[in-house]
């Protein structure tokens, strides 16, 4: 008998002839990444007519989907694995992380549940009891891999949200939000905008703004007063890492005042909570560990590929009541809690396993040099470029953002649209401090002295065009 579907009757399933395609394809891409021009060379519509824009009839063999797919995109893609790509935050892929990923994709474990695949749950286990000890947190938190920060705040301020409305007498889990008590939702004027979404995801609507200060952080006198002046539960997001001048919150006097009025204190740490890894950047957090949950990203500053986001929380019984999927054929098993009691997901990829690989390759003293890496040549990039004619560097360069600035707008919109034309380097426009900003986030873990000195002398070269054509 044969099947509609019977495409290899030889019993050859077919994968060689694809996977070979994608590695030669994946590694002239990998080869070539450090000097290509950063930014993209074609739009989307021009990568949709070299792909071919109609559905076709009939199929091609897998190895020329493959060959087509990467000659019809490589002109649309932006070189984020250059060691002077410092847009958005936006880290570097590791070769062992990589290598890792495509086995995740090979062995394809659902890992929302321990039955099915143990050793995939065994390797992102310990990928999480190694983070909460290198970033110095409460040893027996819970920790989620999500799809990256968003999605770990969400699942953090979940476990948030159940937990401040049970001590107020009211289960959300059964009940709804609807007719129970209202949270106070309150956040810093430089948070995050997904703190935001994350917020709307859970029904908690817009959050109270309190001041920050001038380098972004909460201002504790202002948290102070604005949780004195209601009651109630309440929600508090702190932030390690603004993305603009990459400061901290004062964490041990914001948690204490947080925590007095009886708050839940979530830190978001994208990039920043990485500090917590390094004896000679440690102090930025310090207090930060007394938090009840906190979400960083392990595809920036960590550099696994996309995507993998961690939440992690003090109480884990709290997260697996907002979090956990109850149905029958979920039968949990006698050795701890499920995958799918930390995320929001059921079924997903063993999105930790990368990461686990990563923090085996450089070990607790490899993961510190490549965060001191990271904030010396941001201080590197600070140095050489603020000492160009003109420039100014608006932002105390405590870690791995640097703001700079002409002395007017236009003339800063155009030094980085020239960056972004030349290709060597590539920084984003922004507004910060009601000044347009170019700004470097240092976030590629190939970053090193010699490209800091490339990065200044291409600055130096736009600076100059932008000068001499007015
Ligand atoms: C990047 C970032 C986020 C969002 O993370 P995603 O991985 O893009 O979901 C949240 N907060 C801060 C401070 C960030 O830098």
């Amino acid at each position: 008998m044969v099947f509609s579907h019977d495409r290899h009757p030889d019993g050859d399933p077919g994968y060689d002839a694809p996977l070979d395609v994608a590695a030669r394809q994946a590694r002239a891409w990998l080869s070539g990444i450090r000097e290509r021009p950063i930014p993209p060379r074609i739009g989307s519509d021009e990568v949709k007519d070299r792909l071919g824009r109609s559905l076709p009839e009939s199929g091609e063999p897998a190895a020329d989907v493959i060959e087509r797919l990467a000659e019809g995109v490589e002109p649309g893609l932006i070189a984020t694995g250059s060691p002077r790509f410092y847009g958005w935050v936006i880290g570097g892929t590791q070769p062992v992380a990589l290598a890792a990923d495509w086995l995740v994709s090979a062995w394809d474990q659902n890992t929302g549940l321990r039955t099915i695949t143990p050793g995939a749950v065994a390797v992102e286990e310990l990928a999480g009891e190694w983070l909460v000890d290198l970033l110095g947190l409460p040893a027996d938190s819970e920790v989620g891999f999500t799809t990256g920060a968003t999605t770990a705040q969400f699942s953090c301020m979940a476990a948030a949200r159940d937990e401040v409305l049970r001590r107020a007498g009211w289960d959300v889990e059964t009940a709804g939000l609807a007719g129970g008590p209202a949270i106070r939702f309150i956040v810093g004027a430089e948070r995050h905008g997904t703190v935001d979404l994350a917020g709307r995801y859970l029904g908690l609507g817009s959050p109270t703004v309190v001041a920050s200060d001038e380098q972004g952080c909460i201002r504790v006198d202002a948290l102070r007063q604005e949780l004195a002046s209601g009651s109630g539960p309440a929600i508090v997001l702190l932030q390690a890492g603004n993305i603009h001048s990459g400061a901290f919150d004062d964490f041990a006097a914001a948690v204490a005042v947080a925590h007095e009025a009886g708050a839940w204190v979530h830190v978001d740490g994208a990039f920043g909570l990485w500090a917590a890894a390094s004896p000679s950047l440690r102090h930025l957090v310090t207090g930060m560990a007394g938090a009840d949950s906190w979400s960083t990203d392990a595809h920036k500053t960590l550099s696994v590929p996309y995507d993998c986001g961690i939440a992690i929380v003090r109480d884990g019984r709290a997260m697996h009541r907002a979090l956990s999927v109850q149905a029958s054929y979920l039968q949990a098993t006698r050795f701890g809690a499920e995958p799918h009691e930390k995320v929001p997901e059921l079924s997903r990829r063993a999105r930790g396993i990368p990461t686990w690989a990563v923090l085996r390759s450089l070990g607790r003293t490899g993961v510190a040099r490549l965060v001191d890496g990271l904030a010396d040549a941001a201080r590197g990039i600070a140095d050489g470029v603020g000492r160009l004619p003109g420039v100014e560097v608006l932002n105390d360069v405590v870690f791995t953002q640097v703001c700079i600035a002409l002395d007017d707008d236009r003339a800063t919109a155009a030094l980085s649209e020239r960056l972004w034309s030349d290709g060597e380097v590539l920084a984003m426009t922004s507004r910060w401090r009601d000044r347009a900003v170019v700004r470097f986030s240092v976030s590629n873990w190939g970053t090193d002295a010699s490209q800091v000195s490339r990065t200044v002398a291409a600055v130096a070269r736009a600076l100059d065009e932008v000068r001499s054509t007015g």
